[in-house]
This record gives C-alpha cells, sequence and structure tokens, in this order.
C-alpha cells in the first residue's frame, strides 16, 4: 500500500556541478573522505549523504557524516578493517577512525515485501527495512526532501533528486510523498520535523505540519528508546530553546512531554519561565563546550508537575519527604511510557527535586549537609531557575549564593543552631543575607568537598 502508493513519485534528477554548489572537500571530516574514496576506488558508487549535505549546503558544520553506496554492508566491512556491522532494523556499517564513526548504509529499495530482501511493515509502520535499491528508491524512502540530496564523490557534484535545493532555497521543511503515509511509517518524522526547522531556521510546509494534531497521537506507539535518543536530539543539541517553542508550536509537545505540556497549559508564567531559562542555560553551556547532563533538563521539564502534585499531597496532610517522593514517582513513572529516560538520570532528577524543600531550612547542621550533598551544586543551579516562582525564592537563592562563598566558621557563627521557627523567618533573619562579611580565609569552591559539619 503505502511503499507501492509511493513508486508514481518519478523523481527528476538535477545534478549540480562543482562550480554551482558551495560544498568543498575541506569541510568534510577526512574519515568520511577517506571512506568514500577507498569505496570509489573499489568499484562502488560512494556519496556523501542526508543531513551533512544539507548542513554544508547551507554553510553550516554538520555533525556526523553519513555515506550511502551500492556496496552491501558484507562488502562495505570486506574493504574496511575498522568496520562493524549494526542495527536489526536498518542493517548498516559502521566504520570507525578514533573518536568518529562514518556510518556507511546500502542504497535502499522500495521492493515488494516478502522478496529478496527484508523489510516488515506492522500497521503502516516500517519495523524492519532491509532492502537494497538504486540511488533513486534510496532518496524518495528518506523523510525530507532537503535530506534526499547526494554528494558524489566521483565528480564532486551534488545529486537532487526531490527538489531538495528549491526547499533550502525557500528555507521550507517537505516531505517526500504524502505527508500521512510518511508519517504513519513513522511518527517520529514529525519530531524530526519540529527539530530540523528548530534547527535550521526553516518553516514547515503546511502540508507537512497539518497530519500533526491526528497523527500525533501515533507517537504514544514509538519505542520510548528512540523517543529519548530523539529528545536529547532535540533539546541537547544546543537549540534546546528553540526545539522547545517549535514543538509547543506545533502542538507536539503534549504528544512527547504530557505533564509538561499540562503544567505550562495551567497558565504559570513564572513556571514557563523556568523552562525557558533552563533550556537557554544548557544552549549557552553547549556553545561554551561546557558538560550538560540530561538529568538536570528533564528535571527542569518536569518540575511543574512534581511541585504541583507534591504541593496536592502535602495539602491532603502527607509528610513533605513521602510526598515529593511519591509525586516524583508519579510522574517520572508516567513520563518513562513515553520517553524511556535512563534508571541513572530519573535518579538524579529526584534527588534535585526532593532537595528543593531543603534548602528552605536554614538551620546550621542542615545547612553544611546539605552544602556537602554530592547533587548539591545541580540542586542549588536547581534552586536559582527558580528565582521567578517567588520573591523568597529569589531571595532564597541569593542567600544561598552568598553562604557558599562564606568561610565555615563565619556561616556556622550566622546561622541558627536549629529547631523552632520556620524556615522562611531563617531567610529574612539569617544574619548573612544582609549584610554579607568579607571572607577571610581561602574561598570554599563551589561544588567543592572542603569539610563536613
Ligand atoms: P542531524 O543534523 O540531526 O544529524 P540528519 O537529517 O542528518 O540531522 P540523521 O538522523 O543523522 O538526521 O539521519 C540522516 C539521514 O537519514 C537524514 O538526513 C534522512 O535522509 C535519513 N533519515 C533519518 N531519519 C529518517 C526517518 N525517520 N525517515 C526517513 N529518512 C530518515
Ligand atoms: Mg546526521
Amino acid at each position: 500500500m503505502n511503499l507501492e502508493s509511493r513508486t508514481d513519485l518519478t523523481p527528476a534528477l538535477r545534478i549540480i556541478p562543482r562550480d554551482q554548489h558551495i560544498i568543498s572537500r575541506k569541510n568534510v571530516s577526512k574519515a568520511a573522505l577517506r571512506v568514500l574514496y577507498r569505496l570509489n576506488e573499489a568499484g562502488y558508487a560512494a556519496y556523501l549523504v542526508g543531513g551533512a549535505v544539507r548542513d554544508l549546503l547551507l554553510g553550516l558544520q554538520p555533525k556526523d557524516f553519513d555515506v550511502a553506496t551500492d556496496a552491501t554492508p558484507d562488502e562495505v566491512k570486506k574493504l574496511f578493517r575498522n568496520c562493524r556491522l549494526i542495527g536489526r532494523r536498518f542493517r548498516l556499517a559502521h566504520v570507525v577512525f578514533g573518536p568518529e564513526i562514518i556510518e556507511v548504509a546500502t542504497f535502499r529499495g522500495l521492493g515488494e515485501e516478502g522478496g529478496e530482501g527484508d523489510r516488515h511493515i506492522v500497521d503502516g509502520r516500517i519495523v524492519r527495512d532491509n532492502i537494497w535499491g538504486t540511488i533513486e528508491e534510496d532518496a524518495i524512502r528518506r523523510d525530507f526532501r532537503v535530506n534526499a540530496m547526494y554528494y558524489d564523490i566521483s565528480d564532486f557534484s551534488v545529486r537532487d533528486y526531490v527538489g531538495g535545493m528549491q526547499d533550502l532555497q525557500d528555507r521550507a521543511l517537505r516531505l517526500i510523498g504524502d505527508p500521512d503515509t510518511r508519517y504513519r511509517e513513522d511518527p517520529v518524522r514529525m519530531l524530526r520535523a519540529a527539530r530540523l526547522a528548530a534547527k535550521l531556521d526553516m518553516r514547515i510546509d503546511a502540508a507537512a505540519m497539518a497530519p500533526f494534531e491526528t497523527l500525533g497521537p501515533l507517537l504514544a506507539d514509538a519505542a520510548p528508546a528512540r523517543l529519548f535518543d530523539e529528545s536529547l536530539k532535540m533539546f541537547l543539541s544546543g537549540n534546546g530553546l528553540k526545539s522547545f517553542r517549535m514543538l509547543e508550536q506545533c502542538g507536539l509537545l503534549k504528544f512527547l512531554f504530557p505533564a509538561t505540556a499540562r503544567a505550562l497549559k495551567r497558565g504559570d508564567e513564572a513556571l514557563r519561565s523556568l523552562v525557558e531559562h533552563g533550556l537557554a542555560n544548557t544552549d549557552a553551556r553547549i556553545a561554551e563546550g561546557k558538560s550538560v547532563t540530561p538529568a538536570f533538563l528533564f528535571a527542569v521539564l518536569l518540575w511543574g508537575e512534581v511541585r504541583d502534585v507534591a504541593h496536592h499531597w502535602i495539602a491532603r496532610g502527607q509528610e513533605s519527604t513521602e510526598a515529593w517522593a511519591r509525586a516524583s514517582a508519579q510522574v517520572v513513572g508516567e513520563q518513562c511510557q513515553r520517553v524511556a529516560i535512563p534508571r541513572r538520570f530519573t535518579f538524579t532528577m529526584e534527588e534535585i527535586w526532593s532537595l528543593q524543600p531543603r534548602f528552605e531550612q536554614i538551620q546550621r547542621k542542615r545547612v553544611f549537609r546539605l552544602m556537602t550533598h554530592p547533587r548539591f551544586r545541580a540542586a542549588f543551579d536547581f534552586l536559582l531557575l527558580r528565582a521567578d516562582e517567588s520573591p523568597a525564592m529569589r531571595e532564597l537563592g541569593q542567600w544561598w549564593a552568598h553562604a557558599q562563598q562564606l568561610p565555615q566558621d563565619v556561616l556556622a557563627a550566622a546561622l541558627p543552631a536549629g529547631g523552632g521557627s520556620s524556615a522562611s523567618d531563617h531567610v529574612v533573619a539569617a544574619p548573612v543575607a544582609g549584610k554579607p562579611p568579607r571572607p577571610r580565609r581561602r574561598r570554599r569552591k563551589p561544588g567543592g568537598k572542603s569539610g563536613s559539619a
């Protein structure tokens, strides 16, 4: 049905010669060039393909280089010592050069199911696709027209089968073939549309956008592990904020992060600001080459719901620690049915959340205990993001920022020993919050393990 209906999509090849496009071998990784040349010398067709060609044509530096060839995975393996075959759903060759991996894929065809190759379709979804074909067939089974261009290593021309060049000029993402069919085959293409539109500053063509509302629910059937990978690509590739806004604008957020969409819909502007700041900080860290953790990011995205659920249980008389634990488990449990966030990250998220109420307990022992908690740094960064929640929260963040700068004895002397009055009283009353004494000794390293009180 679906695939057959696409055979009427006769590709019209346009060859753009070397002197009419901007791709230069200088911008292609050495590893990718070696793979292309080796394949070509062995008599196979070898092309750079997909995102790399698209990005190079836009003047961007690709983050990875994919190669397409008419050599089968086994033939590729024979040519490269540093090669391993991977994948079941899509069999591929990985050629490994130190930290760099060049993905080499054999042209995929539109052959009949049960034929020579191996394609498996369940309810219109492609669950396995290992039928080899021609480059024309390979082009039209790709998702967007801008993703179906090939850079030919034999003459440095670009081969455009489906009008990708035109779309780059129009700055529009258009699907190859019938949008409805293509999204049913693979609902993750909807997320790819949003992600690529954000990354490339392109608009999603109206026909490609139209099915989102009706077909978005199909994302519930996509593999949660794949949705986790896709979420990382959206939020941890340096375009997190733009991707998030695009997802929301396209109405796709609710299918991927229902709790986030729900909390934002309750109209809480402070929460929106927290989420947007969190994503913007992450983008900035990536731009500076600093490390980022998925745990912090998911903690940001799900915070609104966790907080509201925890408050719900506290209002019903549940003890605070228990209420937070219960809320975390509930929200994480629901989210992981969609997006499989690995346990090591959900564990950290739960810690970041559960430490939040502890920042309000400004008593000597508790302050020092919190400061030496292994997750203190992340939880403190999170607290700073919450500044817009209320003036008290902003003040609390400032207090903790200052407290970390103080020598321990000065801080200890300024803190009440504990018991009695409420957390908020202490924040306001804590002497260090008002007039910061000058540090006399070595400064405490942020996040350092110095001293245990
Ligand atoms: P990025 O900049 O994130 O790497 P990309 O377009 O290169 O974007 P990849 O996941 O690296 O994304 O995929 C490489 C190519 O494989 C795409 O350009 C596209 O041609 C094809 N492709 C990827 N995912 C799909 C899909 N779900 N359906 C059809 N074709 C796909
Ligand atoms: Mg890519």
